[in-house]
Parts: C-alpha cells; sequence; structure tokens
C-alpha cells in the first residue's frame, strides 16, 4: 500500500490552499499527512511534494514552523531562538548541501566557556582550561595527554555517562565540568544515564577551543524559520499550523502518515509515558551592545539553577545596539525535548517502537518519533533516507 502511495503523479498545478483547521473536515485532498513542521516533518513534506509528486499536508500545533529551532524577532528587534541556542552542524556533504538550497550559510564555529571556581575557561575540556585551572603552563599534547593519564581512573566496564567521563579524566575534573551540570540538565546523576550523553563532549590536549569539529559549521543567514518558510513554499505542499494532528479524524488522514511527534503519545501513552526533559527558558534584552564573550556560557555548579546562558548575536551575526540572552533552567514539565537516554527508557520505547512496525501506512520519525536524542543534521538525514528508502521499492511494485 505505501508503495502505491509513493506512485509518482506530477504536482497539481492548482492546489487549493488549505484553510483553517475546520475546514480540513471533508473531502481529502493529499496523499501524505505529517504531524510536526520541525526538520523531521518539513523535509519529509518537501521530497514527498517536491521528488514524489504528493500533495502533502502539513500539521503543526504550534502557531509557527521550524519546531524547537524556531528563531524570531524579539519585542527590541533581536533574532532569538525561541527554543534555546541551535547551531548546525554536520560532516554530511549532502544534509549540508540539501539544507542549503533554501538558506545561504553564515560561517559560524561556536565556542563555548564554563564559569568554574570563579573563572572561565573553555568547555570541552583542552590543554587553556587545564593550565587555567590548575596554574600550569602545559605546551605539548604530549604533556597534557600524560597530566590526563595521572587524573584518569580507569573503569573496565563503561556504561554510564559518570563511567565515560571518570574513565578518562579523573573524578575531580568530572566533578567540577560534568557532575553539578548533568545532574542540573536531567534531574538525574550521571551514574543513572547512558554513557552516549556525557560522550558528546569530549577532551582535548590541544588548545582547540572549538564546541565541535564538523566539516560544517554554519548558521542560516536569514535564521531558521526563514529557511524552513523556503523549503515549505512548494504547491504541493498545504500548511496548517495551530493543529493537533490528533484532531484529525482517520479519514481526513492521507494514505500516508509520517508522526514527528512523541511516539508514545501517538499510541495513547497505552504503555506508561516516555520520560522527555523540557526547560523553561528566561528571555532578556539588555541595554548594552554585548553581554558576554561567547554565544554560550555553562555553568557546572548545582547551586545555580540556570545551567547555561545564550547571547544570540554571536551565533547570528545581528548587529544591533541591544543584546537579548536567555537562561536555561532544566525541567521535568513542559514541551518534551530531550529523549533521556537510559536503559529502562529505551526498554519502553522499544515496546511503542514495536506498535510503530505494525501500525500500517504510518512512518515515525525525527527525535521524538524515533525516541533519539539527535542533532538537527541527524535529522535530516533520517528524514531523507527516510524518503530514499521508500522510493527506492517504488520500481519493485510498479512491476507487479
Ligand atoms: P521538533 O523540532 O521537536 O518538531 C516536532 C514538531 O511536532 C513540533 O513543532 C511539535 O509542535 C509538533 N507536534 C508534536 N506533536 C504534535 C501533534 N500532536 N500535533 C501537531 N503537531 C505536533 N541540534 C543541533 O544540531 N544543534 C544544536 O545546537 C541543538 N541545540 C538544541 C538545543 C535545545 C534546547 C534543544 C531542545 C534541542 C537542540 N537541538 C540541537 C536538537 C534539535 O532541536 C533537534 O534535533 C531537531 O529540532 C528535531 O527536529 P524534529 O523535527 O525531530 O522535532
Ligand atoms: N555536559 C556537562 N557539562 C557541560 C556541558 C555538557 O556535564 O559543561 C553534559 C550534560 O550531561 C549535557 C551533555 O554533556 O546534557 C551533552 O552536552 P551538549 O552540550 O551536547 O548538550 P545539548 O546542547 O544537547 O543540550
Amino acid at each position: 500500500h505505501l508503495d502505491r502511495v509513493l506512485g509518482k503523479h506530477p504536482p497539481s498545478a492548482s492546489v487549493v490552499k488549505l484553510p483553517t483547521p475546520p475546514t480540513l473536515r471533508g473531502a481529502k485532498r493529499h496523499d501524505v499527512t505529517i504531524c510536526g513542521a520541525g526538520f523531521a516533518g518539513s523535509v519529509l513534506a518537501r521530497q514527498f511534494a517536491e521528488v514524489s509528486g504528493k500533495r502533502v499536508l502539513l500539521v503543526d500545533r504550534r502557531p509557527h514552523v521550524a519546531g524547537n529551532a524556531f528563531d524570531c524577532l524579539d519585542d527590541a528587534g533581536v533574532l532569538i531562538h525561541r527554543y534555546g541556542p541551535h547551531i548546525f552542524h554536520t560532516n554530511s556533504d549532502d544534509v549540508f548541501a540539501w539544507l542549503g538550497r533554501f538558506t545561504e550559510w553564515r560561517p559560524y564555529e561556536h565556542r563555548v566557556l564554563a564559569r568554574v571556581g570563579g573563572k572561565s575557561v573553555p568547555m570541552p575540556i583542552n590543554r587553556t582550561t587545564l593550565n587555567a585551572l590548575y596554574g600550569l603552563d602545559m605546551q605539548s599534547d604530549a604533556e597534557a595527554e600524560a597530566f590526563l593519564a595521572r587524573k584518569a581512573e580507569p573503569v573496565a566496564d563503561i556504561r554510564t555517562s559518570r563511567d565515560v567521563v571518570v574513565n578518562a579524566i579523573g573524578t575531580e575534573l568530572y566533578e567540577t565540568f560534568f557532575q553539578g551540570y548533568t545532574r542540573k540538565q536531567w534531574g538525574l546523576d550521571p551514574s543513572q544515564l547512558d554513557k552516549s550523553v556525557t560522550a558528546r563532549v569530549p577532551t582535548r590536549t590541544n588548545t582547540d577551543d572549538r564546541y565541535f569539529t564538523d566539516k560544517h559549521q554554519a548558521m542560516p543567514r536569514e535564521g531558521y524559520t526563514r529557511m524552513f518558510e523556503r523549503m515549505l513554499d512548494h504547491p504541493g505542499i498545504e500548511l496548517a499550523l495551530g493543529t493537533d494532528f490528533h484532531d484529525l479524524k482517520p479519514a481526513e488522514r492521507g494514505a500516508l502518515t509520517v508522526y514527528t511527534g512523541p511516539i508514545d503519545a501517538y499510541f495513547g501513552h497505552r504503555f506508561g509515558t516516555l520520560p522527555y526533559r523540557s526547560l523553561q527558558f528566561r528571555h532578556e534584552t539588555l541595554d548594552r551592545a554585548q553581554f558576554q564573550p561567547v554565544a554560550v556560557v555553562n555553568f557546572p555548579a548545582e547551586d545555580v539553577p540556570h545551567t547555561r546562558i545564550t547571547e544570540y548575536k554571536h551565533l547570528t551575526g545581528q548587529v544591533h545596539a541591544r543584546t537579548s540572552i536567555s537562561y536555561e533552567y532544566p525541567s521535568a514539565e513542559g514541551d518534551p525535548y530531550y529523549p533521556i537516554p537510559r536503559p529502562e527508557n529505551q526498554a519502553l520505547f522499544r515496546r511503542y517502537d514495536a506498535l510503530a512496525a505494525a501500525e500500517p501506512n504510518v512512518i515515525f520519525a525525527g527525535r521524538l518519533g524515533s525516541y533519539r536524542y539527535y542533532n538537527m543534521d541527524q535529522v535530516v538525514g533520517q528524514a531523507l533516507a527516510i524518503h530514499r528508502r521508500l522510493t527506492a521499492r517504488q520500481p519493485a511494485a510498479d512491476a507487479m
């Protein structure tokens, strides 16, 4: 059936603009229904409309596109990221080129400082960090390597986010940089989290102070929202914002559905709620041109309630007499932002995933649909691969 849905037909020349939610009811005018206008849903909407010639209905319950990557001008006219700092980085030429059809890029390499013991030091930990913290003057990688080797406390079986850090740099540095931050961010001790979480942040013996080392590091020149608007500007795509997918009747859905919301919500939480971590943001505009020397400053100390402060002008390159910042306060309540990687959550996800595999003509994708701590580029890569896989099945179906 999926293959029939994907059978190519030219995009309709006169697609009626789908109006506001109430009039969605009634005649079905689309082939593919997509829940969620973030990266996963929007990339698939474009691919289905443009490559497969399908009519796509894309719904999002929020009043805007771009999902958590949404950016907008605040009251002062400063471009901010409503849901926290989004820095684009990827090693994939394909992903970078595909998105590049919808935006120009502004080269940007992300740098982060951590506030520890009254000092601001580079994070990820590098030789500069170690020299500043311990009053040393190490000049070579070899010296820093030897220093860390003396600090490291080997762990035989590395499973948790504590193991992976203590094994590499020892308890002291772990406690200074990771323990408090992680407890605040996740509401869990690092020993209760999968190693993949803190393994996202490397330790270096050189003086490279970039947060990422990917081949491509850049920001969409006019912002993420503008990039999404261009991506979704196709006659085969109808967008219904402020529309909850769960309010659509089954008869109003196309023959194929793509669902990028929380997978447990799709199935009515029937096995229980999958935990997601949320954040509260405090956005502020200041009457000065600059607040901090880099885009993000991390606060690992457990007695400081926020985890980090972002100053957006560093990310966007905007020139403005004022500046806007946001504080992040992790929380259990609120929009689902982060799947929480730990074995019991993975086990619960697998039960939902088994239901998903058996659900006819529904594809689950994205960070929430896959319950994976994906970066933006990974979500784009996943969406492109899903579309490619479905399209590749096409010739076989045609031959039947
Ligand atoms: P989302 O962006 O979450 O989109 C899902 C959409 O589905 C939402 O708009 C939601 O409203 C909608 N939806 C859900 N349920 C329904 C429903 N029932 N009906 C209608 N609509 C529904 N990645 C990076 O690469 N670099 C970064 O620097 C970075 N920083 C981040 C910082 C924060 C604070 C967070 C939370 C994430 C960050 N990410 C970053 C990750 C990035 O946000 C995700 O990889 C990406 O946005 C996921 O896209 P998505 O489409 O899967 O999900
Ligand atoms: N982390 C930490 N201290 C830091 C930075 C990161 O302990 O100064 C840990 C923390 O558990 C965090 C994880 O490493 O959740 C991944 O960090 P990253 O910056 O990738 O988080 P994100 O930007 O996805 O929120």
